[in-house]
Parts: C-alpha cells; structure tokens; sequence
C-alpha cells in the first residue's frame, strides 16, 4: 500500500514532494546509478527529519540523507525517502576542536 504522504507533508514545516519531476531529478546524483524515489523531503527543523524518520519507520521504508548530491557511487539514490538537508538546513551550528 503506498504510504499517506499527504499526511506527513501537513506535519512538516519544510517541503515534501511526490511528484514525477521532482522524484526524476533526484533518482541520481554524481555517479551513474538511477532509481526513482517514492518521495523527496527538504525539512527545515529538526522535528521535521524526527517526524520523516518516524514515518519512513512506520512503512517500511528508508531514509537516504542528501546533501549536495557528489557522492560518486550512488550513495544518494534510493527507493525510500530522499532527505534534501541542503535547501533549509545549511547553516553552521558550531565548530568543534577535536
Ligand atoms: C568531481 C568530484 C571530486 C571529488 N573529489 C573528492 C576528493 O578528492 N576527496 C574526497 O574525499 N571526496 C571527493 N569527492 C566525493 C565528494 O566530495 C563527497 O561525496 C561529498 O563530500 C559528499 O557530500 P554531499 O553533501 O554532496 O553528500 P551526498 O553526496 O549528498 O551524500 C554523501 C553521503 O552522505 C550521506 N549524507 C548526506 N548528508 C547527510 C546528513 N545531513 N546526515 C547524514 N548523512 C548524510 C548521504 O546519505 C550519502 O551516503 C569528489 C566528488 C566529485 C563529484
């Protein structure tokens, strides 16, 4: 049964989209390998990627964390949830000396 993604974009505070053009540009990244994804997210909270993890847990689906998309050997491309962290969460917090 396909997931109420409806659901989870009305809990969401950032962006949650189904459709083909979307799910298209992130069936790849830098590498060569393709796969649709059921749906993409651009969160803006923390709460946000709580509640896409909760979902995805709730119907067996993944979760594949995007940042730039330059990982060379598919590490962004999946069948679950693409997670697009760079649109709203791309400030730095904090540095920390190791
Ligand atoms: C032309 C070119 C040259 C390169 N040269 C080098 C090089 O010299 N040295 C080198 O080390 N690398 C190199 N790379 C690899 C590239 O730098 C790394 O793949 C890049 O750092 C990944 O960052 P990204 O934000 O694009 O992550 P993505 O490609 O989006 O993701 C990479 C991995 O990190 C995960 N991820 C992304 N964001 C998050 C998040 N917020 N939380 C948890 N997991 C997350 C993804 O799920 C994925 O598994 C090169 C890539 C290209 C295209």
């Amino acid at each position: 049964m396909q997931p109420d993604f409806n659901h989870l974009k009305s809990q969401l505070e950032g962006d949650l989209f189904i459709d083909n053009v979307q799910r298209v540009l992130y069936s790849t990244d830098a590498s060569q390998y393709k796969e649709l994804p059921l749906a993409v997210a651009k969160p803006k909270t923390k709460d946000d990627i709580k509640k896409i993890i909760a979902f995805a847990k709730e119907n067996d689906t993944s979760i594949i964390p995007r940042g730039a998309g330059t990982s060379l050997v598919g590490q962004v491309v999946g069948s679950g949830i693409v997670v697009d962290i760079s649109k709203y969460m791309n400030e730095i917090i904090e540095f920390n000396n190791w």
